[in-house]
């Protein structure tokens, strides 16, 4: 009997393991050449593909909201994933499988940078990234999650230009900038966007979706000419000339501004 029961089990194990096998599989190898996705992710699932798969969705947290990066896919993560497929009309069942990564690998380039921004562009302060608040390479790393806020930004403005002025400062350019000690450019996740297809404050309202807790725009001093947005530690939004304030999170219809 107990010898029956070993063969049973460890057929059952056997097909149980083809079947979670199959499943893990990608459908196909696509290979990319920044990162390559190897399994189907879903909530409860976590590692190191999680954290890059945030960084790409990091720009669809919902109204007011800031997607953690961290490597863990929880219900954030999983809203995230379901707003990035409607945006590209995908099935939007939350679960990140070939085809959700399909337009990922159509989004990004090979430095892992969204197609539409790139690090030249977030950084014409030096090409080291050093000399900042923290370390060249964290201040690449925050640039490159603004960039891909800022590509959901500009896909929900119908896909037209959104225009950098600025980004990362090292404590040098930013004296020379006139910017505040404590300025988020020197942590490098701070964008200043100029007008262009979108007025400032378009950019500033539209900035309210996509993961941004820093947003300055026109009526805020100094920036009557660029709206700025970043990824301080906990919200701080002001554009009055556009609507745009901390205290008025609750009104959440974002879609078109009240002001001037
Ligand atoms: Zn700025």
């Amino acid at each position: 009997m107990r010898r029956l029961g070993n063969v049973f089990a460890s057929l059952l194990l056997t097909v149980t393991a083809t079947f979670v096998g199959a499943l893990a599989m990608p459908e196909k190898a696509l290979a990319d050449g920044c990162y390559t996705w190897g399994r189907q992710l879903s909530e409860g699932t976590s590692g190191e593909d999680v954290r890059q798969l945030q960084i790409r969705i990091s720009g669809y947290p919902g109204y007011g909201g800031v997607l953690a990066v961290d490597g863990q896919f929880g219900a954030g993560t999983k809203a995230a994933v379901v707003r990035f497929q409607q945006a590209y009309g995908l099935a939007d069942d939350g679960i990140a499988g070939p085809n959700t990564f399909a337009k990922i690998y159509a989004l990004q380039d090979d430095d892992c940078t969204p197609v539409n921004f790139s690090y030249a562009e977030l950084n014409d302060c030096n090409s080291t990234w050093a000399g900042g608040n923290v370390s060249a390479a964290t201040a690449k790393a925050n640039a490159l999650l603004s960039m891909w806020k800022l590509q959901a930004m500009r896909h929900a403005l119908g896909d037209q230009q959104i225009r950098v002025t600025s980004g990362f400062r090292s404590v040098a350019c930013n004296n020379a900038a006139g910017g505040a000690s404590s300025s988020r450019h020197l942590y490098g996740d701070a964008v200043d966007l100029g007008a262009g297809p979108h007025t400032l404050c378009r950019l500033a309202q539209q900035a309210r979706n996509h993961g941004f807790p820093g947003i300055l725009g026109p009526g805020y001093p100094d920036h009557n000419d660029h709206t700025h947005v970043d990824r301080r530690s906990s919200r701080f939004w002001s554009a009055p000339n556009c609507g745009v304030s901390s205290s008025l999170v609750e009104s959440i219809d974002p879609v078109e501004g009240t002001g001037p």
